[in-house]
């Protein structure tokens, strides 16, 4: 029969066959049993060994067929494994043995998992949402299991935020490949303690640079497991700060000036956030006219702006000495919220200025983080760290599949 022929074509079977196909009710149910001419092989090790006696028979979910659930049937023997020396369930090659799915199923609703919410990707292929889970921790499992990290040399560490800032998770990304090497719950010292202790000494003392927020947990455990390394404070998060600055003086000015002065920054935040060659030419005017007021957020957004200059240098004498120039400025402005940013660049000098002995920045690991954030949506409902985790590593960290016979999706 056809659909004997394509349940071959999709699992691997050597050592077994397809004794039966029946449609119940509306479930296609394919009934497996041994091939007598192989001996069953060890679930653990792989070794061939004799018969023992049959456990009862266990189903698996297939990929569906023209949209008919398929089910496969088989009741494992097992065997005395001469190799571990005691009596094993035998290996059946289309699972990888706990799960209630073939691994071609897993692979196929991972596939969807990747585009889709999980509970989505469950009412379509009429699976439970933690049969989803179980999926893509099978393939993300295997993934993890046979990545290459021996060639990172760059990394770069960021934090998400989930529930509105209320839980943090660390990740740390390969900076040449932009892919998701580990994640973590929290942002402490021994939530990157924890991330060098998977990398390992070896591959920790490969690492010529490291680029991450001004974030003093960070700073303390990259001192203290990758001396070597060149450490660079993320240029993206440097600008951001100095943004909150500048929002901040427009936010205590309208405090200080009141309702009026509250009508004329009506609609005016972003003209002061966005770069000059951004602005739409309403805002130009707007900007235009604001500029003859004197007013404090001006000088602060003069301040951001000229700040701007710092990166363009290429040498780092240059670009020291122009940073202690704006400092002064900067120090000067008699905005507080400014004059912090200030300090704040000050006391992080050394690792700022580090970028012009290595330009490493996390630009597109922001946007993989913007990625993240997509992908905590898709993990809507997604109950814990855990599987939170889970998702991250199966959208962003470029894991390969199990191999299977057939791809389906
Ligand atoms: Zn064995």
């Amino acid at each position: 029969m056809l659909v004997e022929q394509l349940i071959k074509k999709t699992i691997d079977m050597q050592g077994f066959r397809v004794k039966s196909v029946k449609k119940d009710s509306e479930i296609l149910i394919a009934e497996l049993i041994p091939d007598r001419r192989f001996a069953p092989r060890c679930g653990r090790c792989g070794s061939p060994g004799p018969y023992r006696d049959q456990r009862p028979v266990r189903t698996f979910r297939h990929v569906p067929l023209w949209g008919i659930p398929v089910t496969l049937r088989y009741k494992p023997r097992r065997l005395l494994c001469p190799k571990c020396g005691t009596v094993r369930v035998e290996r059946m090659p289309w699972t990888n043995g706990k799960q209630r799915f073939t691994t071609a199923f897993a692979c196929f609703l991972a596939v969807w998992a990747r585009r889709l919410p999980w509970y989505t990707v469950a009412r379509l292929f009429h699976c439970s949402w933690s049969t989803i889970a179980a999926a893509v921790e099978t393939v993300v499992a295997y993934g993890l299991e046979h990545r290459d990290l021996s060639g990172v040399t760059l990394i770069g560490i960021d934090e998400i935020s989930r529930k509105k800032g209320h839980v943090y998770l660390t990740n740390v990304y390969d900076l040449a490949t932009s892919t998701l090497i580990w994640s973590g719950e929290g942002r402490k010292k021994d939530t990157l303690q924890a991330f060098f202790e998977f990398f390992g000494k070896e591959r920790t003392a490969q690492l010529q640079g490291i680029c991450c927020d001004m974030w003093q947990p960070y700073i303390d455990v990259i001192k203290e497991c990758a001396p070597q390394a060149i450490l660079v404070f993320d240029k993206f998060h440097i600008i951001h700060h100095l943004m909150e600055a500048v929002d901040q003086v427009r936010r205590d000015e309208i405090n200080a000036k009141g309702k009026k002065h509250k009508e004329l920054m009506k609609n005016t935040r972003y003209i002061w956030l966005k770069n000059p060659w951004n602005l739409t030419d309403n805002q130009r005017l707007t900007l235009g006219n604001l500029e003859k007021l004197n007013l404090k957020i001006n000088r602060a957004y003069l301040i951001k702006e000229a700040f701007r200059i710092f990166w363009s240098y290429r040498r780092m004498g240059w670009a020291a000495k122009y940073l202690k120039k704006w400092f002064w400025w900067a120090t000067h402005s008699r905005l507080k919220p400014i004059r912090d940013f200030a300090w704040l660049i000050r006391n992080h000098e050394e690792n700022i200025l580090s970028y012009f002995h290595l330009p490493i920045h996390n630009g597109t690991v922001e946007g993989l983080n913007n990625k993240a954030k997509v992908v905590s949506h898709r993990a809507y409902g997604f109950r814990s760290a855990k599987n939170y985790i889970l998702n991250l590593y199966h959208s962003m960290a470029d894991l390969s599949m199990p191999k299977i016979l057939h791809t389906f999706a």
